[in-house]
C-alpha cells in the first residue's frame, strides 16, 4: 500500500505535466490563426486584436497585460506593426518567450513622413506567410520539444495547402494584362502582394491608419483614377468604407467588394488566413478582369 501511494504521487504530477498546454498570446487575428494551425490542441491561445479590428490604433486592456504575464510564448508581427505591444512588454516585462513572426522576411521599405520605414504588412505575401509559419513552429518546438512531431506534421500539412494556393494565385494573376493591374484600397496594406505579383496598389492613407488624408490628397487620387481609368476600387474590413465609396463615385468607378487587409473576418470563409487570401484573390481577379 505504501508502495502504491509512492507510485501514485510520482505519476500524478508527471501526467498533469504531460497534459499541460502552452499558453500562447498572439497580437492579432492573422497570427492567431497561424499559431492555432500549427499548435493544434497543444496550445491555449489568447489573441489581442480581434478579427475585423484595426491593430494600428489598438489600445490594450488590463486583461491583455495579464494574458501577456501568463504567456509561455508571445507572437507579434514585428516590423513596427504593434507599437502598443512594444510599450506594454517594456512596462510589464513578462517572462515568456517572445518572437516576431516576420523575422527573416525581406522588408519592403517605404517613405512615410520623410523617413524610410519598413512596411509591416508582410503577411499579404504567401511566401512571407510560410516564413511566419516556420518561425511559429520553431518557437513551439523549442518550448515543447516532446511534441515536435505533432507540430511539424501540422506545419507541413498547412504549408502544402499554402503552396497549392500560391500556385493558383501565380497562374491567375499571370493572365492579367499589364493595363489591368492598378488597384485602389483604403490604406497601404497590400505592398507585398503587389510586389509578389506586379500589381500596383494605390491608397489615400499611408502605411498606418492613424492619419486621415487631406482633401487635396483625395482630390489628387480621384484625378489619377479618372485619367488612368482605374476600375478596381475596394473597401477594407478594418476601415470605414465611406471615404473609398466617395472616391469611387467621384472617379466614376464602382467598389469591387471588401478586401481583408490587417485582420481576418469574424466569420465566414475569410475567417482563416488561407480563406482570407483566397477571398482577396478572387475579389481582386473579378474586378480586374472586368
Ligand atoms: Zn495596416
Amino acid at each position: 500500500m505504501r508502495y502504491l501511494f509512492f507510485v501514485l504521487t510520482l505519476w500524478l504530477p508527471l501526467s498533469l505535466h504531460a497534459e499541460e498546454k502552452l499558453n500562447v498570446v498572439t497580437s492579432f487575428s492573422i497570427l492567431a490563426d497561424l499559431a492555432q494551425q500549427v499548435g493544434g490542441d497543444r496550445i491555449e491561445l489568447t489573441n489581442l486584436v480581434d478579427a475585423d479590428a484595426d491593430a494600428h490604433v489598438y489600445e490594450p486592456s488590463p486583461d491583455d497585460a495579464k494574458a501577456l504575464l501568463r504567456a509561455d510564448l508571445i507572437v507579434a508581427n514585428g516590423l513596427g506593426f504593434e507599437p502598443w505591444l512594444e510599450r506594454l512588454l517594456a512596462s510589464s516585462e513578462p517572462a515568456g518567450k517572445r518572437i516576431n513572426a516576420s523575422a527573416g522576411v525581406v522588408p519592403l521599405m517605404l517613405e512615410e513622413d520623410g523617413e524610410q520605414v519598413p512596411d509591416p504588412h508582410a503577411w499579404q505575401s504567401l511566401t512571407n506567410a510560410e516564413i511566419y509559419v516556420r518561425n511559429i513552429t520553431k518557437a513551439l518546438v523549442q518550448l515543447d520539444p516532446d511534441h515536435r512531431e505533432g507540430y511539424e506534421a501540422r506545419r507541413d500539412a498547412y504549408l502544402a495547402r499554402l503552396h497549392a494556393l500560391l500556385k493558383r494565385a501565380d497562374a491567375q494573376i499571370a493572365s492579367l494584362p499589364s493595363s489591368q493591374r492598378k488597384v485602389v484600397t483604403s490604406h497601404d496594406a497590400f505592398g507585398y502582394l503587389g510586389q509578389a505579383w506586379q500589381l500596383e496598389f494605390i491608397a489615400p492613407q499611408g502605411l498606418s491608419t492613424h492619419d486621415e488624408p487631406s482633401a487635396a490628397e483625395v482630390a489628387a487620387l480621384i484625378r489619377q483614377l479618372r485619367s488612368e481609368g482605374v476600375r478596381a476600387v475596394f473597401v477594407e474590413n478594418i476601415r470605414d468604407p465611406r471615404l473609398i465609396e466617395q472616391i469611387a463615385e467621384e472617379a466614376g468607378a464602382t467598389v469591387g467588394g471588401t478586401l481583408y487587409s490587417d485582420a481576418l473576418a469574424s466569420e465566414g470563409p475569410a475567417s482563416t488566413y488561407l480563406g482570407m487570401f483566397e477571398h482577396n484573390l478572387d475579389t481582386l481577379m473579378a474586378a480586374l478582369k472586368r
